[in-house]
């Protein structure tokens, strides 16, 4: 089934990207969107560096991807409304 814009950052779980795998900065926690998911948690990603389990749990932590992105994302007031769902990591 073909699903529509917008899609789930692999990383934080809100629906922020236009599209999957075009390398498009998620707003949200500042993931770059290779097109890794949850399916690949353990596999460095080459645009951020780091895995996406990885990630995840900084997202968890700080709000944020990784490190550096802790000073540019939004804050967190301003995601009210946002759509979200949670997902498990495999
Ligand atoms: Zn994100």
């Amino acid at each position: 089934m073909l699903r529509e814009a917008p899609f789930q950052c692999p990383c934080c779980d809100y629906y922020t990207l236009a599209a999957r795998g075009r390398h498009a900065v998620c707003p949200v926690c500042f993931w770059e969107d290779d097109g890794i998911d949850l399916d690949d948690l353990d596999g460095i990603s080459s645009a951020n560096h780091i895995p996406l389990r990885k990630a995840r749990a900084n997202f968890a932590r700080m709000g944020a991807a990784d490190e550096a992105a802790r000073s540019l994302v939004a804050p967190r007031e301003q995601l009210r409304g946002l759509r979200r769902e949670t997902r498990a990591p495999g």
